[in-house]
């Protein structure tokens, strides 16, 4: 399609029918590999740029903070397990213990007792846990997961194999690399895959989970990625005072409570920040559903003051993080050739101009 800024390549291809393979045929033992690789495309999804490319350089924090946020439901107690503590197997040797997972379940166990049941909230009101186990985390990354991901089913020693995202030797044992350095348009390539990968890579991961812990895979799919949701009442009156009463889509005023959206569909990225919420009408937000903004009321959107949310997040308290709720913004809207735009009473197909202008208003965070 002409005039798109997302077109397919040769490479793209390549590297999609690679990273298929892989997922496919990687040794069943444990579940780094499709963690891993979704939270590198999630994380680059955050971090696309105000003209929509993707970077190709990744922080080992950030890396670490979505295989946290990935494992957060998985660390739940499963009901039915036959197990003393009730918490799915993520790793075939019944003598080892994954270091990822052992570390986001004492998290979460910490945090449910604070009260705090999703990640997004847990940040904030554990900070202290929070940055240690994002540290624990990216060190584990370093050592095992990052080293072995591209290396195929099958692998031995000494045997080579095609490196299609990064170069694997920086990591390791002993390794003290802080960022992840991606080939040149490897992450562009990622998160214009992110469509077929994302499904896959969920799939793979349900049915590694099934198998380690001889259960259904059907049953699995929803405890282990439906990520919980946020109670979002506490942020509603703040919202609505910063919105004048009034909903964010359509302008008119509010005279019921009105519902909180995700402004960028929780089911393309679960995102709880308060720069992607808004109060709207329950009818404006039942009709635009998954639908992206249409360029009116993305402009509402994105021009809400930043500094004034990030302080009215700070009273309640509630997350606020522009940077990646931006980000995911932009990565929706250059990553999705075939959307539909919503605004108040209207759907259309999103164009190649729209696109432009979309990312346009989007490039102030
Ligand atoms: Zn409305």
């Amino acid at each position: 399609m002409p005039g798109w800024r997302v077109a397919a390549d040769d490479e793209l291809v390549r590297l999609g029918v690679t990273l298929l393979a892989l997922a496919r045929t990687s040794a069943r033992t444990a579940t780094y590999k499709p963690a891993t690789l979704l939270a590198l495309v999630d994380v680059l999804a955050a971090r696309v740029d105000p003209r929509g490319s993707a970077p190709d350089v990744v922080p080992l924090v950030d890396l670490a903070e979505r295989v946290i946020a990935l494992y957060w439901p998985q660390v739940r107690e499963y009901d039915g397990l036959d197990r003393r503590d009730q918490v799915l197997r993520q790793i075939s040797d019944r003598n080892k213990v994954s270091v990822i997972v052992r570390s986001v379940r004492e998290y979460y166990v910490e945090a449910v007792r604070q009260g705090a049941r999703s990640p997004g909230r847990a940040a904030v009101v554990l900070p202290g846990l929070h940055a240690s186990t994002v540290d624990a985390v990216a060190r584990n990354l370093r050592r095992y997961p990052l080293e072995r991901l591209q290396r195929p089913g099958g692998w031995r020693q000494g045997q080579d194999y095609e490196r299609p995202l990064y170069d694997d030797r920086h990591f390791g044992a002993g390794s003290r690399e802080v960022e992840l350095r991606l080939h040149p348009g490897a992450g562009e390539r990622l998160v214009a895959l992110s469509g077929l990968l994302v499904p896959v890579l969920q799939a793979e991961w349900t049915q590694q989970v099934a198998s380690l812990n001889e259960l259904p895979s059907e049953d699995l799919r929803r405890h282990l990625f439906g990520e919980q949701r946020a109670d979002l009442g506490p942020v509603r009156d703040v919202l609505r005072q910063l919105q004048d009463g009034r909903c964010l889509y359509c302008g008119r005023t509010l005279s019921s409570g009105g519902q909180v959206d995700h402004v960028v569909p929780w089911s393309l990225h679960p995102q709880d920040a308060i720069e992607n919420l808004a109060l709207a009408h329950d009818a404006c937000n039942g009709a635009k559903g998954a639908h992206l903004l249409d360029l009116a009321p993305l402009r509402a959107w994105a021009s809400r003051d930043l500094d004034e949310l990030a302080l009215a997040a700070g009273a309640v308290p509630w997350r606020s993080d522009p940077t990646t709720v931006f980000g995911l913004a932009r990565s929706a809207y250059a990553h999705s050739g075939a959307a539909q735009l919503w605004r108040p009473g209207r759907t259309r197909p999103m164009q190649p101009d729209d696109q432009r202008s979309a990312l346009e208003l989007l490039s102030r965070a």
